[in-house]
């Protein structure tokens, strides 16, 4: 009956899929129209379930009747002698949709042994993480951008997979420390619960194991693998897009992992919702965990994030030069890393010691240069813009608070963005003389050192005319 059925099924199945999910199987029995086969692997059976379980019954039903049920069993061949086979007694649903939505697989209705996987030579504790043990909770400043991501981190990795943050998604832009922390998690796992098996690994990474293993025909081995770990760390997962194929054994592996309670942890660039391309069945289950974005760290957390960095390094340099980098480097900690380091290159290589003029130089290679150039007028408009302020009140004399502050800042930014002169400068506010200028730049350093929210507004204001220019 069986080589009959697989008749039917090669006609229509592919030729390199029938190879790899049909021709492994063995028909064991054929009872009371119930036909019992062989699989190799708890994965093999769940991609059968999922792909072809349509296939399968109307061939199925077709040979022996509308009453036919098909039951697996599972036998893990290569698995260590002293285990049993696990037998699966699962009558399929013939009506079963082909696209899994919502529908689980039951991977835990028989479970009668613990851990059935075990690849002959790997045991559980000798997997090498693959982790940075640099990339620590103790050098990861946290700010109000990392806060919620940092802090889940932290709960996730002294309870993984105890917690509802599974999986645990961490995503924002580039070089805002989603490896750090997503390590820094699988690092502390490892000091505080050192039997569990934690792995890092990159998307792309596993993506090319996948492909590997696929062309020799051992994709089982591929998911057994990751199926034993604890802590699964995935970075990077936006590039999981379109790779379908991968996307079937990660699925798998998520699955297992998730419901045997161990914990995953996914980088991405983009908010789960956004990523085009993965699978909405992934996606859906990327929402049972918790998400939570990097942003872009405040003036502060920058300027920490510099400190700590020279204090890791046993470096010094004038707090003058550090706030410079902190303001002018507004893109990324990566960004903000390569500036201390030129700085540090520049300052050896010319026997100098790091002042601000230094900084400045350096810098301009960093801080992109204009390509737009950068008027008073452009900034007036966009200071205005920015407080919806009339641009006719910003050059009269009105004396009213947040006009006054508005017409301050914006001599301040063309004070520090433009090559214009303290005269040139009073003279576009509708005559205002030099002194006025200089009053005008003291005022908005001094509210910046005590006025949180001010200093907030002039940063971003900073950040504005500095993309406008680009
Ligand atoms: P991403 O993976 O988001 O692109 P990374 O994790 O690679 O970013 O971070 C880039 C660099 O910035 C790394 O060297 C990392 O140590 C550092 N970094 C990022 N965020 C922080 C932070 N909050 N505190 C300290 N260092 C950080
Ligand atoms: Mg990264």
């Amino acid at each position: 009956v069986w080589e009959k059925c697989l008749n039917i099924i090669r006609d229509i199945v592919e030729w390199q899929p029938f190879k790899t999910w049909f021709e492994p199987i063995k028909p064991i029995k054929l009872e009371n129209n119930v036909l019992t086969i062989q699989v190799p692997s708890q994965f093999f059976y769940e991609y059968l379930e999922e792909h072809y379980v349509g296939l399968l019954g109307k061939t199925i039903k077709r040979e022996l009747g509308k009453e036919a049920r098909l039951e697996y069993r599972i036998v893990v061949e290569n698995g260590t002698p002293h285990q049993h086979p696990r037998t699966v007694n699962m009558p399929t649903q013939f009506t079963k949709p082909q696209k899994d939505n919502e529908v689980d697989f039951p991977l835990t209705i028989h479970n009668p042994v613990k851990n059935p996987f075990v690849i002959p030579g790997i045991k559980r504790v000798q997997i090498d993480s693959q982790l940075n043990p640099n990339y620590t909770f103790d050098a990861y400043v946290e700010g109000d951008s990392n806060r919620v991501a940092r802090r889940a981190g932290k709960t996730v990795a002294e309870k993984p997979g105890g917690t509802s943050f599974n999986p645990l998604v961490i995503y924002g832009g580039v070089g805002l420390g989603k490896t750090h922390l997503a390590q820094a998690v699988g690092n502390d796992v490892k000091r505080i619960h050192p039997n569990k098996a934690v792995l890092y690994v990159s998307a792309e990474k596993f993506i090319n194991q996948f492909i590997d293993h696929s062309k020799n025909n051992i994709i089982n081995d591929f998911i057994h693998f990751y199926q034993l770990i604890d802590v699964l760390i995935v970075d990077d997962i936006q590039f999981f897009a379109r790779a379908e194929k991968t996307q079937d054994a990660f699925f798998a592996i998520f699955n297992h992992l998730h419901q045997s309670g161990k914990q995953l942890i996914l980088t991405s660039d983009k908010a789960p919702k956004d990523l085009d391309g993965v699978q909405e069945r992934l996606l859906s289950r990327f929402r049972w965990g918790l998400s939570a974005d990097i942003q872009i760290p405040d003036f502060e957390t920058r300027m920490e994030i510099l400190e700590m960095k020279m204090r890791n390094d046993g470096l010094e340099m004038p707090k003058e030069v550090v706030k410079y980098v902190a303001y002018n480097i507004q893109t990324n900690v990566r960004e903000l890393e390569g500036a201390l380091i030129s700085l540090l290159a520049q300052s050896s290589l010319n026997r100098k010691e790091i002042d601000l003029e230094l900084a400045k130089r350096v810098l301009k290679s960093f801080v992109k240069t204009s390509s737009k150039e950068i008027t008073i007028e452009s900034i007036q408009k966009m200071v205005c813009e920015y407080f919806d302020v009339p641009y006719d009140k910003l050059l009269q004399k009105t004396r009213k608070r947040e006009i006054v502050q508005a017409r301050q800042i914006t001599m301040y930014l063309a004070k520090s963005f433009t090559k214009n002169s303290l005269k040139t400068i009073g003279e576009h506010f509708g005559g205002r003389d030099h002194t006025t200028v200089i009053h005008s730049c003291q005022t908005v350093k001094d509210l910046m050192d005590t006025d949180n929210n001010f200093r907030d507004s002039v940063i971003e204001l900073q950040q504005k005319v500095q993309l406008a220019a680009m």
